[in-house]
């Protein structure tokens, strides 16, 4: 048997400074979504995501806390691991950069680049800015003279310290930029680094730090601790078993797409893949660089006090409420924008009114004509525009699974979601143009009216089949609704390309429920009052 096609991607390791909210939700749940595409695809999936557990911001947050570095870090782990099962994030693998083998790992990789030197000793002098953990270039600062990522004041700072040798690799990194299939998308951030940092030229980077001691220790100098953003960005491969464990390595490596948000970029983009180059192994096949979820229009963040919990939105409204705004509303590379009043109508509009209501109307008829089993009719007479009807409804159900698969490529899967939700819509039309409800009064159009339903329930088994990569709970219960829970077989993408497939094994029971209509003036109070007494 040839061997599947791997895939492996990967999110960024989430600072572990403070809990986890809706934006790292909104990369997370990306992420699984096409993880699941994959693997609904017949891919062998390597799914990472993780925590980054040093530096010198974690240091000072658990001084704040009263409790030593790691206390700190495993309490938020266990906040994300939390938030990670109720989203129903389906992660092959997870790590922590305190575990030993990815510290060990770190050395082994620094080590390594000490011995063919392009990691040397050397001092730096530069602006530094304490959250971002960065030094910054005057050229690079923003129109106040202030941090260019967070805005924030800058302090001089002189220190001894080890450098990577980035400017050498300023041609290779040209070249990846230029090569035909894009390294980095969408292609405004491509720009962005082209034109920000690659026309200046690369500096040589400053890997390690003296200040503070949270990190790993530099292995041929133990003065220093290793840059956290070295020691996060190997996680990549780390956690493959690289350099010393090679078979998950061999397998995955390079990632197929790493989704990063758009303020790290710059790591992901140009100091990643030098790194890579240093040793001598292959760079991503993709980056993707996603917008940031805006609460308001506002970035959302801990200090601006407009954090949305996904847990409480999970909880109240159920997972796939959550995951379908966050996949749906992110545009591609743009930024979303978050308000309660957005979500809660959308759930009404799009779930409850077209999905949801394709799935019972449907089932309620064939419960109610055919007392839940239709009968299977192979011709029946009908008009052109009847015929007409049908060919549409079955060719835009072929196809759709094209169109998904093609979307999440991008990845754009709030396209993907988009042509699904157009298809169901496309299904209730359906309904409207055919009058189920007048063919069932007359016993003459019996047999028509078991095309109709069974063309129906054959556009709800294809997107049943398609939604199981982004709502995997709604897309079970579709398959319950539909007689298909003791048959996958007619889920796969194989068989979601072919019109005429569903063949219920239950009898089909009706009353199916998928999502509840809200008041949303109601729910909007409900929730301001929920974060308040937080
Ligand atoms: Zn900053």
């Amino acid at each position: 048997m040839p061997q599947k096609k791997k895939f492996y991607i990967t999110t960024p390791i989430y600072y572990a400074s403070g809990r986890p909210h809706i934006g790292h939700s909104y990369t997370t749940v990306l992420a699984d979504a096409l993880a699941r595409w994959q693997r609904f695809k017949g891919a062998d999936v390597m799914f990472l995501t993780g925590l980054d557990e040093h530096g010198e911001k974690v240091e000072e947050k658990a001084r704040l806390a009263g409790v030593e570095p790691q206390e700190y870090v495993d309490r938020i782990n266990e906040d994300y691991v939390e938030v990670w099962k109720k989203l129903d994030i389906s992660y092959d693998r997870y790590i922590r950069t305190t575990g030993a083998d990815h510290m060990r790992r770190v050395q082994a990789i620094f080590q390594r680049l000490v011995d063919s030197g392009d990691i040397y000793p050397g001092s730096y002098e530069g602006l530094y800015c304490t959250p971002c953990e960065a030094y910054w270039l005057p050229s690079q600062l923003d129109e106040d003279g202030n941090c260019p990522d967070c805005h924030r004041e800058l302090r001089r700072m002189s220190e001894p310290s080890y450098f990577f040798r980035l400017s050498k690799y300023q041609k290779p990194l040209e070249e990846l930029f230029a090569r035909e299939e894009p390294f980095l998308v969408p292609a405004g951030s491509a720009r962005e680094m082209i034109n920000n940092f690659l026309k200046p030229g690369l500096q040589d980077l400053a890997v390690t730090r003296s200040a503070f001691d949270w990190g790993v220790v530099a292995p041929n100098d133990s003065k220093f601790v290793i840059y956290v953003w070295i020691d996060a960005l190997l996680n990549y491969i780390t956690a493959m078993g690289y350099p010393d464990n090679t078979a998950d390595m061999e397998r995955y490596w390079p990632a197929d797409i790493q989704l990063v948000g758009r303020e790290i970029v710059r790591f992901h983009t140009l100091i990643w893949p030098a790194f890579l180059m240093a040793l001598d192994l292959p760079v991503p096949k993709k980056v993707y660089a996603h917008g940031w979820l805006l609460f308001d229009n506002v970035k959302m963040s801990k200090s601006l006090g407009n954090v949305v919990d996904p847990l409480v939105l999970a909880e109240r409204y159920g997972v796939d409420s959550i995951r379908y705004y966050l996949l749906s509303e992110m545009g591609y590379g743009v930024d979303g924008s978050y308000t309660n009043s957005d979500f809660l109508q959308r759930i009404n509009t799009d779930l409850v009114n077209n999905l949801g209501n394709l799935l019972s109307r449907t089932t309620a008829m064939i419960n109610k004509y055919f007392d839940g089993v239709l009968p299977y009719v192979s011709n029946v007479e009908c008009s052109s525009e009847e015929s007409e009807w049908d060919l549409d409804l079955r060719n835009a159900g072929e196809s759709l699974f094209h169109q998904v698969d093609t979307a999440m490529a991008e990845p754009r899967a709030a396209n993907a979601l988009d042509h699904i939700f157009t298809f169901a819509a496309r299904c209730n039309k359906y309904i409207d143009l055919t009058e189920p409800w007048v063919l069932g009064r007359d016993a003459a159009h019996r047999d028509r009216l078991a095309v109709v339903l069974r063309n129906l329930s054959d556009g709800l088994r294809i997107i049943a089949a398609l939604l199981q990569a982004f709502l995997p709970r709604t897309a079970a219960a579709m398959a319950e609704a539909l007689g298909l829970s003791a048959a996958p077989e007619q889920l796969t993408w194989e068989q979601v390309q072919v019109w005429g497939v569903w063949q219920p094994t239950e009898k089909i029971a009706g009353g199916v429920h998928l999502f509840s209509r809200l008041d949303v003036d109601a729910e909007i109070e409900a929730l301001n009052k929920i974060y308040s007494e937080q």
